[in-house]
């Protein structure tokens, strides 16, 4: 035991500082979850009227409750401090210990959440496979097996929208609806991590309400581009928030006068929601430039992620973030591509100044 703690101890599970020894970051394309509030954000926070959220009492948080379980189309919703909460509670309280969860082979469920489903719930996740991160009928069909004595029993199918290491992608209406409905008929529960749902919506105009109708529970990030410091919202019925209430207090979710965060979240929402638009003209911009550098291969973008791979032209992901790491702009390596993402605190010009920094680093 002594042996396994010092190799994971050496293994390095907590971030690194930052690195004295390298530029400040001048352009970030890591994540849209770096954004700095804004000082009109930080105005709204700073006059936020705020009580004890454990205790019901936080005007707040009750507010941006209610204004997400509509625009989800849910009777109710709970605020919880990250959308890794949201599925770990959203699973805890869909499946019982033993039961399968269906997913795609790279929803962050499987891979991004450090096997919380099956340390906290004894849940395994059956992942599906398909281009893109989403997988279509047959390969559901394919993959439910009806009740047995003998398997585990499948009781959750989950749907990544967007989909992150699909490259960003949205689920088509008619393919979300056919996989939803397959399950329902199963007998499955339906959850949707809706981390980046408000880009999907800002890039079809089709209502949230809308897209998550046949799930039981759905969540959205607002540290995600929408410029929150912390936050997510998790929507259903009223029997099953009532139930995340139980978790959310078990887990230590439960907060106290957490209505200074939630005032960021809805100032999000009335200021940040349509914005969106300018990360998915960023990220478009970003890939025709990229796809005009010989050797690089661009996934095309649908929201505000980028994927590419510059190896043919001579040089490995990890090499051209370092490159770019020297001259201040961040970029990651993600799924074995490069990864950038658009968010508000980037603009059109600074795209321009990463597709020449990118050109004088391959020599193009
Ligand atoms: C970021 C992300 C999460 C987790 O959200 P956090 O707020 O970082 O905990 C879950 N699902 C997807 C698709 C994400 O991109």
């Amino acid at each position: 035991m002594a042996d396994l703690r010092s190799a994971r101890a050496a293994a390095g599970y907590a971030p690194p500082r930052p690195d004295p020894s390298l530029p400040p970051v001048r352009i970030n394309l890591h994540s849209d979850t770096q954004t700095r509030p804004t000082p009109a954000m930080k105005a709204a926070m700073m006059a936020a009227e705020v009580g004890d959220e454990q205790a019901g009492l936080d005007p707040t948080v009750w507010a941006l409750c209610d204004r997400m379980a509509e625009l989800l189309g849910k009777e109710a919703a709970v605020f919880l401090p990250s959308g890794t909460m949201c599925n770990v509670v959203a699973t805890l309280v869909h499946c019982r210990p033993g039961d399968e969860i269906l997913a795609h082979e790279s929803a962050h469920i499987l891979t991004s959440e450090h096997g919380a489903h099956a340390a906290l719930g004894g849940f395994g996740i059956l992942p599906l496979k398909g281009p893109r991160g989403q997988f279509d009928e047959t390969a559901l069909k394919a993959a439910l097996r009806g009740r047995s004595r003998y398997a585990p029993p499948q009781t959750l199918l989950c749907v990544e929208q967007t989909a992150n290491l699909g490259g960003g992608t949205i689920w088509p209406e008619a393919r979300l609806d056919a996989v939803l409905s397959i399950a329902k008929e199963a007998g499955l529960a339906t959850h949707m991590d809706g981390a980046r749902l408000m880009n999907a919506v800002v890039a079809t105009g089709i209502p949230a309400a809308e897209m998550a109708r046949h799930c039981d529970s759905v969540w959205l990030d607002f540290t995600k581009g929408l410029g929150a410091p912390l936050g997510a919202v998790l929507a259903g019925s009223r029997a099953f928030i009532d139930e995340a209430w139980r978790w959310k207090q078990r887990l230590g979710g439960a907060m106290r006068q957490a209505g200074v965060c939630a005032a960021a979240c809805l100032f999000a929402l009335d200021h940040h929601v349509e914005r969106l638009a300018d990360d998915h003209a960023n990220a478009a911009a970003l890939a025709r430039g990229l796809a005009q550098i010989e050797g690089v291969a661009v996934e095309p973008p649908e929201t505000n992620l980028v994927f590419f791979d510059p190896s043919g032209a001579g040089m490995a992901g990890e090499d051209l973030c370092a490159a770019l790491r020297r001259q201040g702009i961040l970029m990651s390596v993600l799924a074995g591509r490069v990864r950038a993402c658009t968010h508000l605190d980037v603009t059109a010009g600074m795209i321009e100044e990463t597709l020449a920094a990118i050109r004088g680093i391959l020599g193009r």
